[in-house]
Formats: structure tokens, C-alpha cells, sequence
């Protein structure tokens, strides 16, 4: 059969590199191959090539009738977590060389659990991206206001520069306080070193903070702008060097790389920083685009991979953005899509704790390495994948379609010695006990993410994905009483199907303190406008810019104006879509402070409402977003309720809850729109595993998506 490959979205992660190939009529394909992380082009092409071959076709064929092609991966995040980036220079103000280092001190215990937060003899800084051996003052303030209270000692600033190159730095950051106040200073040091790098014949690129990230919070903003010259800008080449290469192979148009803010953005953005976190967010993403088509707007979306447990709640369409993130042990201000992790994953650790006896999970996992049971993995404490083996929930001969042989001797002889003795439990017991931990664990968690943001899982439908998601589906929705709770057939591709339904979009943020009091005259009301506007202006400007690198005319381009509001003297703001078009008169101010207190209404509650303490807007955001060609959502005939004969594998034993149980192991490619399928049954696919206990039924709907029924 002739198809028309569409859209092309990568997942190049630390050892698998997965692609997403979507046809014209929506029908895809899922690929898989061994990352190569020396040139990532070869592993891309073998990952395209294993999904294209199930189409009876070949990359020569097909690239060149791709519309578009997204690109998401670790490797920048790798480069900073690993500490392989750029030798970076810094300049700051005189006397504050040290807060770098420093990181706010949070940065010593980011990403603990809660115990270790509590002893300080946990806490442990990583080395600074920037060394204080690198790092350089100049004299200069300016006040919090904006006001120049010392002017820039520029006769500091030749010496600086030079002792930097001196020591071989590869790139220059500076970052002053209260630049994105008063970017003049910062903008003449740039210059300054511009011009004493252009002497020495060397070509050094320099990053002034507010170029960048001109907004508040000066370690936030200066560690952001290190990743950008450290991690960031030596990743650009990579990127397109793949560009290059996928090119090489017919294809057209030019590689996107997916974005924390949710969106895509081009390879040759200012701001790649932001590609730092991609993967995770392509899922939420993706069940955005999907809860859009199907009319969902209430999603709780949960997936589960080798190493976690993400969760992230789209309310009434939209996702929820944090604007001033952690990510590896760092402080930043980039705008992220809000999500939820615990270190639960199918690949997690299980030990045992000593003091108590009891079971313990992670947060630590084999990744890659699945566990015991893979030999070749070479890791020897039990996973929750050896329990799967152990008790007959995974197929040992299936693992990623075959390509790794699992051995389930080795899982039971491993759960044996490390759980089920210590403990007094048979193996079998021992293993459920693990999973029935897991399942309590992730449904407890969220659940409480749900209630504790104001909300009841009864208000959402819970899409789970991630290769490990299916199987646990059952046990962490149970008794929650979501609207209903949907599997996607391609679950395990669903961060790249995610990635390949983002919008071409590009957001920045500007910091902004415009105050004005409750009852105040329509002169200050109007003041605060036009300064918000003046932002707004110069944020479609820098979009404009970005999207003229594509060739893209401002008038193609769809802006919307978003702007932050809090009380003032509260402390925190919210991210508010401007209900106007641009700010031209005192009703305007009006419409902003409804449309916060509409928001605030719904966040908080009506009687927090406290519009005595007066309003500030803490900042200004424009989102230009352009049309991109999309995945299209399978949409199949309804055939009936019987699955057909050639979908059924056959029987396997189960350990379920006290007893081996006869499960139905089925074909899920195979599955038919409108079967129907009962307890206890596996639907096995080569990437994914989906469980259906007792007590459960599910059917498939027209657009491959199964429903998970709890029987009442
Ligand atoms: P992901 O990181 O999203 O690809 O998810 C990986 C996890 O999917 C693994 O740790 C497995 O527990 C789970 N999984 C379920 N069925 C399969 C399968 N047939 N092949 C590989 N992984 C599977
Ligand atoms: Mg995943």
C-alpha cells in the first residue's frame, strides 16, 4: 500500500532514540533503535528506518514527502548534567562574585525527598557551572527601581575581559543586579568585551542576562544564561548537524526542537536554553491536542517510564505553565510546563528497608538497564520489571518486540534471596507485594495532586501513556473516580506523538512591577496600561524576529497577550490571557483586573478576593504561535464487540492477588475499533504492556483509544 508519511517527531533519549512516523491518514508508526550520542543523525536514521520498514518502506521514500519534523532529546540536558559544556566566563557586580555558587542555597537540597530537606548534613552543593577562578566584578548599582546609584566603572570592565581570555574561557555571561530594570549597563559590558575580543582575533560568543531572560531573580536569570553559552549554544550545532543530515535524506523542511514552554521552536532560536526539558512535556502536550479533538477539557495526564512517575492536570483546555522552574539541581527562569514527578518508575530499585522491614521503592532505577532479568543489563538489586517477570504480567519474550531477551529465572531467583526471604513470603507474594505498593503509592500521589490543587478526580478523565503506564492504569485509577480513564494505543510513543502535535511557538517573559492602588485615579489606571503595552510591543517584536529566521511574515503569525497579576504585598502572581487586543483606555485596566479576579476566584476562592490591597502586574508574555501540519487522530470504523481470532495469543498463568489466574493474552495492534475485552487479560504491543485485572473491561473506540471500565 502507497503512504504519505507526514510528520516526523524524535525522541532521542540517553540509550533508545524514538521516532513517530504519521501518515496522511493518521495511521503511524513507532521506531526504535540505539541512541548515538557521538553523532545523533546515525541513530535518528536507524530509528526511522526500523519504524518505516513496518509500512514496507524506506527512508529514501518517504522523508521527502515529510510536511514537518520535531526533535526532542536529553542530550543538552546530559551535556550540563554531566558537566561536558563550555568553559564559561562570568562577570558581575563587584563584591557579589560569590552568588553563583551560592545557588540561593536551595540548590544544595533540590530534588531531595522531604526526610533528607530536614538534616542539614544531607546537603551537598553541586560544583558550580562557572568556578569562582572564572568569575570577575565590576563596580556599578542600580537600585531596585531602575535609578542608577553607581554608575559602571567601564575602565573594570578591558581588565576583566582580559583575564578571563586569558584563562581560555569559550564564552562570556554577564549578569547585574536589576539589569532587566536597566539593561544599559549589562548592554555596555557586552559591547566592551565585544571589542576586546574582536582585538585578540579570537571569536568568543557574550551573553548580557537580559538579552536572554530579562526578568527578576538574578540567580535564576544567571544560571539560566550560563545554560544558554554553556550547554545550550554548543548544542546548536548538533541540532543542526541532524537538520543537515535529515535533509541529506530528502527531507524539506526544517527540524523544530521541542520547547518547556510547550511549544516548538527553530534550531536557530536565541533562547535554546529552553529545549533543556523536552521529552516529558511532549505528553502533555500531545493529550492537550488530543483532549482538544475529542472535546475533553479536563485531563489528568499520567505517564510512566523506566525511571518515573509524571503527572501534569489540563483544566479547561489549558496547561499550567511555572515560570521560575528547578531543573538538575538548578534554579531557573525559564517557563516550563508545570508537572509533577515521583522516582517511581518500572525500572525503579526494591529494597528493603532494614529498620522496619517493610518494602521500599526507588527513588533510584535501572533505566535502561530493566533489571536482574535482563542479563546483559548487568545489575543485580531487584526492579519492579523483575516483579512484572516474576509474576507472569510481562512477556520475557516481547520486551521491546523481542530485541531483549528477558530471563524470568533470574528475576524469581533475584526477588527470592532479596525480598521474599527477608520477609517470610513466597516469591510470588513477595512480587505482588511490590506491585500493589507501587499501584498504592502512584494512586495516593495522584490523587493528592488532584485534591490539593482545588479539584476532584471526578472533574477529569486520566489519559495514562509511557511504555510502563498500561500496565499499572488499573491499579492507580482504582476507586478514584476519574470520568473515565483512556489508553492510547500508541502509549508508548505518545511523548513523541505529543511533540509532533506542538504548535510552531515561540513566549517570551518580561518582568514588569506596575502597581496601582484599589480606587485609584483613571490617570495611574491608564500610566500602568501603556507601560504594559510598551512590554507587549517589545515581546511581538522579539517573536517576529524569531520567526523571520524561518521566513515567516508577522501578519501568518497568531499573538496573544498574556500578562501576570498578584494583590499587591501577596506573593504569588498568576498567568492571566489579556481579555483585550492592545491597552488603550481605563476600561481596558478594568478588564485586567476582572479577568485576574476571575482567575483568582476559580484558584483560590471567591472570599480571598482582597481587592483593598491594590493590584500589581508582576509581568508582561506575548505567545506567537504559527500553523503547523499536525498528526491526525486515528478515526476507524466500529466493527462490534468480539475481537478477532487472529488478535488472540493464548493463555498465560498470572500470579493476581493470591492466586495464579488464567489471563487472555492478546494481539493489541491486532484489536479491532469496538471490541470489547474482559478480565483477566494482557494486551500486549511491542513497546507497552496493558493490564486488565479482574474487576475491569475495556473497549477500543474508533480513534484506537481504550477505555478502562472498573466494574461497579
Ligand atoms: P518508556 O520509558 O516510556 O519507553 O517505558 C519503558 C517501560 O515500559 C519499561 O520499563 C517497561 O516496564 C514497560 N514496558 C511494558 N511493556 C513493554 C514491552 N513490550 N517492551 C518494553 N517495555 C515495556
Ligand atoms: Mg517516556
Amino acid at each position: 500500500m502507497a503512504r504519505r508519511a507526514q510528520i516526523l517527531a524524535i525522541d532521542a533519549g540517553g540509550t533508545m532514540t524514538d521516532t513517530f512516523i504519521i501518515d496522511d491518514k493518521g495511521d503511524f508508526v513507532v521506531g526504535k533503535a540505539q541512541s548515538t550520542p557521538e553523532d545523533e543523525s546515525i541513530g535518528l536514521l536507524n530509528s526511522a528506518r526500523d519504524a518505516l520498514t513496518y509500512w514496507d518502506t524506506t527512508v529514501t521514500d518517504e522523508f521527502p514527502k515529510l510536511l514537518a519534523g520535531v526533535y526532542s532529546g536529553t542530550a543538552m540536558l546530559n551535556r550540563l548534567v554531566s558537566r561536558k559544556g563550555r568553559k564559561v566566563g562570568l562577570i558581575v557586580n563587584k563584591g557579589l562574585e560569590d552568588f553563583h555558587r551560592m545557588g540561593r542555597s536551595i540548590q544544595s537540597y533540590l530534588g531531595y525527598s522531604y526526610s533528607d530537606r530536614l538534616h542539614l548534613n544531607t546537603h551537598r552543593y553541586e560544583p558550580p557551572i562557572v568556578p569562582r577562578s572564572l568569575t570577575r566584578g565590576v563596580t556599578e548599582r542600580v537600585d531596585l527601581f531602575g535609578n542608577v546609584v553607581i554608575p559602571l566603572y567601564e575602565h573594570e570592565v578591558e581588565p576583566a575581559v582580559e583575564e578571563l581570555l586569558e584563562q581560555g574561557v569559550e564564552a562570556i555571561v554577564i549578569s547585574l543586579l536589576q539589569s532587566y530594570k536597566y539593561p544599559d549597563h549589562e548592554r555596555k559590558i557586552r559591547d566592551i568585551a565585544n571589542e576586546v575580543i574582536q582585538r585578540t582575533g579570537k571569536k568568543i560568543p557574550v551573553f548580557a542576562s537580559v538579552d536572554y531572560y530579562p526578568v527578576r531573580k538574578e540567580t535564576h536569570r544567571t544560571n539560566t544564561t550560563i545554560i544558554e553559552a554553556y550547554a545550550a549554544d554548543p548544542s546548536r550545532e548538533t541540532l543542526q548537524k541532524i537538520n543537515t543530515s535529515i535533509k541529506e535524506s530528502g527531507a524539506t523542511f526544517d527540524l523544530r526542537v521541542m520547547a518547556s514552554h510547550g511549544g516548538t521552536i527553530s534550531t536557530q532560536a536565541n533562547e535554546l536554553a529552553r529545549t533543556l526539558v523536552s521529552g516529558p512535556i511532549g505528553g502533555v502536550v500531545g493529550a492537550r491536542y488530543l483532549g482538544e479533538y475529542l472535546g475533553i477539557p479536563n485531563i489528568a495526564c499520567s505517564d510512566i517510564g523506566g525511571t518515573s512517575f509524571d503527572v501534569a492536570l489540563i483544566t479547561q483546555g489549558d496547561l499550567s505553565i511555572n515560570s521560575s522552574p528547578d531543573m538538575a539541581r538548578l534554579v531557573l527562569s525559564l517557563p516550563l510546563v508545570a508537572m509533577d514527578t515521583i522516582g517511581a518508575g518500572a525500572g525503579s530499585f526494591v529494597r528493603i528497608d532494614p529498620n522496619f522491614k517493610s518494602i521500599t521503592l526507588g527513588p533510584d532505577s535501572a533505566g535502561s538497564r530493566v533489571g536482574v532479568c535482563y542479563e546483559e543489563g548487568g545489575i543485580d538489586t531487584v526492579t519492579v520489571s523483575d516483579c512484572h517477570v516474576v509474576l507472569g504480567l510481562i512477556n520475557p519474550n516481547n520486551f521491546l518486540g523481542g530485541e531483549i531477551q528477558l530471563k524470568p529465572e533470574r528475576a524469581y531467583e533475584a526477588v527470592k534471596t532479596q525480598i521474599a526471604e527477608p520477609l517470610g513470603l513466597t516469591v510470588e507474594e513477595a512480587a505482588y507485594g511490590v506491585i500493589d505498593l507501587l499501584e498504592s503509592q502512584l494512586r495516593n500521589y495522584l490523587e493528592s495532586m488532584i485534591l490539593g490543587k482545588g479539584y476532584s478526580p471526578s472533574q477529569y478523565v486520566c489519559l495514562s501513556y509511557g511504555g510502563g503506564g498500561p500496565l499499572h492504569t488499573a491499579g492507580y485509577i482504582k476507586g478514584l473516580g476519574f470520568e473515565d480513564v483512556l489508553v492510547p494505543a500508541w502509549a508508548a510513543g505518545f511523548s513523541a506523538f505529543g511533540c509532533g502535535a506542538a504548535d510552531f511557538e515561540y513566549r517570551y517573559d518580561k518582568t514588569l512591577d506596575l502597581n496601582v492602588n484599589d480606587g485609584a485615579v483613571d490617570e495611574e489606571k491608564v500610566q500602568a496600561g501603556d507601560q504594559l503595552q510598551v512590554a507587549w510591543d517589545e515581546l511581538i517584536e522579539k517573536v517576529a524576529v524569531e520567526f523571520d529566521k524561518n521566513g515567516i511574515e508577522r501578519k501568518n503569525v497568531d499573538f496573544r497577550l498574556y500578562f501576570r497579576m498578584q494583590y499587591q504585598g501577596q506573593l504569588n502572581d498568576l498567568e492571566i490571557e489579556a481579555p483585550i487586543s492592545s491597552f488603550r483606555e481605563t476600561q481596558d485596566w478594568d478588564a485586567l483586573v476582572n479577568a485576574f479576579e476571575e482567575t483568582y476566584t476559580r484558584v483560590y476562592a471567591k472570599a480571598a478576593t482582597s481587592p483593598e490591597l491594590g493590584y500589581s502586574v508582576t509581568g508582561a508574555i506575548v505567545r506567537g504561535i504559527v500553523d503547523v501540519a499536525k498528526p491526525r487522530i486515528p478515526e476507524e470504523p466500529l466493527v462490534g464487540e468480539t475481537p478477532p481470532e487472529e488478535a488472540y495469543l493464548g493463555k498465560r498463568n498470572v500470579y493476581w492477588d493470591g492466586k495464579y489466574l488464567e489471563a487472555d493474552i492478546w494481539e493489541m495492534e491486532k484489536l479491532q475499533p469496538g471490541n470489547r475485552i474482559e478480565a483477566f487479560a494482557i494486551l500486549e504491543s511491542p513497546a507497552t504492556t496493558f493490564v486488565i485485572p479482574p474487576g475491569f473491561t475495556t473497549y477500543l473506540d474508533k480513534h484506537r483509544i481504550f477505555h478502562l471500565q472498573e466494574i461497579e
